[in-house]
């Protein structure tokens, strides 16, 4: 493609991106489309010759959209949000623009200098402790693996890169928190049955009695305790371990203490929402995702560690072709995590924080966590349907109960009634179980969601309800 072409394209895909968010309120949150169909229009061989752009944009259109789950409705208040914002487009656009590959610091300087000075930012914008350095990573699932890479490194001794692990090192997590811990706790190498799933009280947090418990007994039982994850907002209920209670345990007992605040660090912004980083002195890693709920398109992941030695002699690799004069003075952020070559992520980072400024940020988490406080009050009001767990940030966890049914029947009955809201097309929730219930998560999160929206969530939901008690 030449340039003009790219040129003259580019401004109509602008325009496209700009009529998509102004009018996305048309498309259905979900897409309507079965499994295989996506597939099925599309040609089973890669051209030979070259395509007009004009033929494969209109196949973009016409194929490929059909087929998006539209993450950028107003109606989307399934899992968590994944939000973008015209801020954090228009930088992604120049990161893709410069090509650029930050692996180290000589391959741009700009890219290793913006990600330490707006992790900096983020620091201190959450108020998460002095000292502590960040790295951006593509997701939590990848730095809650460094973290635990570099527990399994520090309980070692640094050894355990060197020759592998000689004796069981385990891992304490709550029963509520994310597949992620399991994941990296296989990756890592710890083996899955040396993570502990610790017993969470009635609100969902861990109980840290609970993982004192178990401590003991896997030292009694010749095991060595490695690391213990605290959860601040779980995914099924947003649930808040008690931060300070586990990093007395994790700093009594030589553990590394890392928390997963992957959704709800955003928080974190507004000072009457700090408290649940009361403890945080305690952490040696902290990871929450920007590419949630702080308008940071997907990927972006900001990882903070308390001693960043022992991030980068648990990563550190010295190839003689990566070496540069500037070592010694820089930081190369391939050290910081697993991949040798980095996107350019801080960019957008730092046209988001500077497009919206903190107050802005802290405007929309505030908004959301009202409009949530708003569908709280109206579940607890209606006597058909009944609230199971308490709403610290923008995700209520409910159910329908009539009172005529007993607990199979109505986990039976919420899952019927989840399939016809989705099917409304207006409005797209899903579901966990919290004691054995069968529970619709209403997260309230998307920058684009207004009170008239999450209005029209609650009137969705009632009336197929209604249409369920009906028929
Ligand atoms: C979303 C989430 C994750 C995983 O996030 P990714 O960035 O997709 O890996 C981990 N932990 C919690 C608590 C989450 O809510």
């Amino acid at each position: 493609m030449d340039i003009e072409t790219f040129r003259r394209y580019g401004h109509e895909f602008v325009d496209w991106i700009a009529d998509y968010l102004r009018d996305i309120e048309r498309f259905p949150v979900l897409s309507p489309l079965k499994p295989g169909e996506v597939r099925s229009r599309l040609p089973e061989d890669p051209p030979e010759t070259a395509e007009p752009m004009d033929r494969i944009f209109a196949d973009f259109r016409e194929i490929i959209l059909p087929g998006i789950a539209h993450w950028q409705h107003p109606g989307w208040h399934a899992y968590f949000p994944a939000n973008n914002s015209p801020a954090s487009i228009l930088a992604e656009m120049l990161t893709a623009g410069l090509g650029t590959q930050a692996m180290i610091w000589r391959t741009s300087p700009a890219a290793a200098e913006l990600e330490d000075l707006v992790l900096e930012w983020l620091r201190r914008m959450l108020g998460l402790p002095a000292g502590f350095g960040g790295t951006i990573q593509d997701t939590a699932s990848t730095a809650t693996l460094c973290a635990l890479i570099s527990a399994r490194e520090r309980a070692t001794g640094f050894e355990s890169n060197e020759r592998g692990l000689r004796r069981p090192l385990v891992v304490y997590a709550s029963a509520e928190a994310h597949s992620s811990i399991e994941k990296g706790v296989k990756i890592a190498g710890y083996g899955r049955e040396n993570l502990r799933l610790i017993k969470t009280d009635a609100d969902f947090a861990i109980i840290p009695a609970e993982i004192e418990a178990a401590v003991a007994a896997d030292i009694a039982a010749g095991f060595q305790p490695a690391c213990v994850v605290a959860t601040l907002g779980t995914t099924s209920s947003s649930a808040v371990d008690p931060l300070r209670a586990v990093g007395e345990i994790a700093s009594g007992r030589g553990l590394w203490l890392h928390v997963d605040a992957a959704y709800a660090g955003t928080a974190a912004l507004c000072p009457e929402n700090r408290s649940i980083l009361d403890g945080a002195e305690f952490a040696d890693s902290f990871v929450f995702n920007p590419h949630k709920w702080m308008l940071t398109n997907f990927d972006c992941s900001a990882y903070f560690v308390k001693d960043p030695g022992a991030l980068v002699r648990s990563f550190e690799i010295r190839p003689e072709y990566l070496k540069t004069g500037a070592d010694p003075f820089v930081k190369n952020y391939r050290d910081w995590g697993i991949q040798l070559g980095r996107r350019f992520r801080a960019l957008k980072l730092w046209f988001v924080i500077r497009a919206y400024g903190v107050e802005g940020l802290r405007a929309l988490v505030r908004e959301h966590q009202r409009l949530a406080r708003l569908f709280k009050g109206w579940v607890e009001a209606a006597p058909d349907f009944e609230l199971l767990a308490p709403v610290p940030f923008g995700l209520v966890c409910f159910r329908w109960n009539d009172g005529r049914r007993n607990e199979e029947a109505l986990n039976a009955a919420n899952a019927a009634l989840l399939e016809r809201i989705n099917a409304s097309g207006k409005v797209f929730l899903t579901h966990t179980v919290l004691g054995g219930k069968f529970t619709l998560r209403m997260v309230i999160g998307q920058r684009t969601t207004e009170e008239r929206h999450v209005r029209t969530a609650w009137d969705v939901i009632r009336s197929a309800a209604g249409e369920i008690a009906g028929a």
